[in-house]
């Protein structure tokens, strides 16, 4: 329905008079406040008509299907390498960020790297068709690269997957899965029992641990080839942690190398070469140094504890240098520490940055997408 504006302030402005009683208004003041007036009574009808039941019944049920159980099926069917970052933080606490999780979709197949703390949930948020996944790349077994596996598992059962759940890494494996299998048998039997074996089947609910030997720190392991699409595990270094993994992923002609957590690492260099994008961890030592001595007097232990972590990441300087000496197209920082909640932050976060790569370099966010379609060089980018 349209609205006569005029007309509505005309009708109205016997009331405003009333409420500017005494009050000497210009033609130009009466018309502002006629429109704030009418403004006002609009929000005021809009508010009243949110409370009748029929009305917000319609407008869940059009929220419901305009979203609800829609995923985006263009991820699987789209001929390039798709990324999709569905978690870019680390362990310490950050309400913009989920822990490890990016998402790879090459060929109809799509893999996990990491699945780290709220990674089932920002798959949701960002509409991942999480019942089609092929399997998870762990790149190691800290907490914030494994914690979110139980509810990964769980959704994609409960979204189409009854296969066991492909989980490959390093040696330990096995015992990550067998240790998440106990600790959920009984939510799964409940979930089989529940829903019945022909849309829950037991065998959704299990993983299958693939673990990937890696002899010594120049070997590699190809994970997978087939159909074009070829991953790629190599050693980095985050001692004590030993062994830690990267990952090559090639698409046809496109291809993305994940640093995992190390430091600076000849193998990221070597394994990204002329890599179309470079998946980068970073910590910011100043930054970190700063939180540690503010957090010293009420938390010594905990500061402590930040700074062994200077030991074994990558600061923002060194990963623009690994990018460079890589030749990598386009480099992400991902598995950011501190969290960065604003543009000083940021700015902080990437200080001497620009002296060692001026460009193509990026702070990856949580929804931040990458396309990169085949026979081509491009790299479209959005944020989700
Ligand atoms: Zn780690
Ligand atoms: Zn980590």
């Amino acid at each position: 329905m349209a609205l006569d504006a005029g007309f509505i302030l005309k009708e109205y402005e016997f009331e405003f008079k009333f409420m500017f009683i005494g009050v000497g208004m210009t033609k130009r003041g009466k018309v502002v406040v006629g429109v704030l007036g009418v403004a006002v009574l609009l929000a005021g009808a809009l508010y009243g008509a949110l409370q009748v039941p029929a009305v917000q019944d319609a407008l869940f049920t059009r929220a419901v299907e305009a979203r609800a159980g829609h995923v985006r099926t263009e991820l699987l069917e789209d001929d390039a390498l798709h990324i999709v970052f569905c978690g870019t933080g680390s362990p310490l606490p950050d309400a913009e960020r989920g822990q490890a999780c990016i998402g790879v979709f090459a060929g109809g197949r799509f893999f996990l790297i990491d699945a780290g703390g709220g990674a089932a949930e920002k798959i949701a948020a960002l509409q991942m068709p999480i019942g089609a996944l092929s399997g998870v790349l762990l790149t190691h077994f800290h907490s914030d690269h494994i914690a979110g596996l139980p509810n990964i598992v769980l959704q994609s059962w409960a979204q189409g997957r009854h296969e066991p759940l492909k989980v490959y890494g390093p040696a330990g494996v096995k015992q990550v899965t067998d240790g998440f299998s106990a600790a959920y048998a009984l939510d799964s039997v409940y979930r089989t029992a529940h829903h019945g074996a022909e849309i829950m089947p037991p065998s959704g609910a299990r993983y299958a641990p693939e673990p990937v030997p890696l002899l010594n720190d120049f070997s590699e392991a190809v994970v997978l080839e087939e159909d074009g699409l070829k991953i790629t595990a190599f050693r980095v270094g985050h001692a004590p942690v030993d062994p830690a993994y990267g990952y090559r992923i090639d698409y046809k002609d496109r291809s993305v190398v994940f640093s995992g957590d190390t430091v600076k690492h000849p193998n990221v260099v070597r394994h990204g070469k002329d890599a179309d994008v470079m998946v980068h961890e970073a910590l910011a030592p100043h930054m970190v140094e700063t939180l540690a001595r503010g957090i010293e007097p009420r938390l010594p232990d905990t500061a402590q504890i930040l700074r062994d972590t200077l030991t074994y990441h990558t600061s923002p300087v060194e990963a623009a240098e690994a990018a460079n000496e890589a030749g990598a197209g386009l480099l992400v920082y991902s598995h950011v520490v501190p969290p960065l909640p604003n543009a000083l932050a940021r700015s902080i976060f990437l200080r001497g940055v620009s002296e060692v790569r001026p460009a193509n370099v990026k702070i990856g966010r949580d929804g931040l997408y990458l396309k990169l379609p085949v026979n081509s060089s491009d790299i479209q980018e959005s944020q989700w």
